[in-house]
């Protein structure tokens, strides 16, 4: 059986090489989750760049995205415990 890593900070599965940061497979994010030096994105931007990401998917406004993003980002490793998404 295999496994699939997968992006701790977005959950996207890692197959090749090419999908983590800098194409570098010991990082445990993707390129999406990586800055342009290769370190990965804080909460903020990452939050930032997947409501972005679930509004243009899913036809959803940037307000109701956000809170899609939150409520995922909340159930992945890199973000649990963090001052994720407080419920307002
Ligand atoms: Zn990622």
């Amino acid at each position: 059986m295999e496994t699939t890593q997968k992006c701790i900070a977005c959950g996207m599965p890692m197959v090749a090489a090419r999908d983590f940061a800098g194409a570098d497979d010991s990082k445990d994010y993707c390129k999406h989750c990586a800055k342009p030096d290769g370190s990965m994105q804080s909460y903020a931007e990452k939050l930032d760049a997947m409501a972005v990401f679930i509004a243009k998917n899913e036809a959803l406004n940037l307000v109701a995205a956000r809170g899609v993003a939150a409520s995922r980002m909340a159930k992945l490793p890199a973000w649990k415990g963090s001052a994720a998404s407080p419920r307002a």
